[in-house]
């Protein structure tokens, strides 16, 4: 493997980490990175933060979303509370 500056290498075995990014993968997309505009690059380092910081898993389905409770999920809870209910 190819001697790389401390910085890439770091980035490098942080995108090895994801899924289905093998090493030669993660060199191209480091390649990328370095290639792209500062501007670019910010965008990007700001979605991964923003995604962690704003988006959990909703309490009941786990998918992701903003709130504690899911759109889909609302909507449900909201239907069920509108049966009649049995005599
Ligand atoms: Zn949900």
């Amino acid at each position: 493997m190819k001697s790389y500056a401390q910085p890439i290498k770091r980035l490098i075995d942080e995108l090895a980490k994801l899924p289905g990014i093998g090493a030669k993968t993660a060199a191209r997309l480091a390649n990328y990175i370095l290639r792209a505009t500062p501007d670019d690059v910010e965008k990007l380092a700001e979605s991964l933060v923003e995604v962690k910081r704003r988006i959990r898993l909703c309490s009941i389905c786990l998918n992701p979303t903003e709130e504690d409770v899911c759109h889909i999920c609302r909507v449900a809870l909201h239907l069920s509370s509108l049966r009649p209910t049995q005599k």
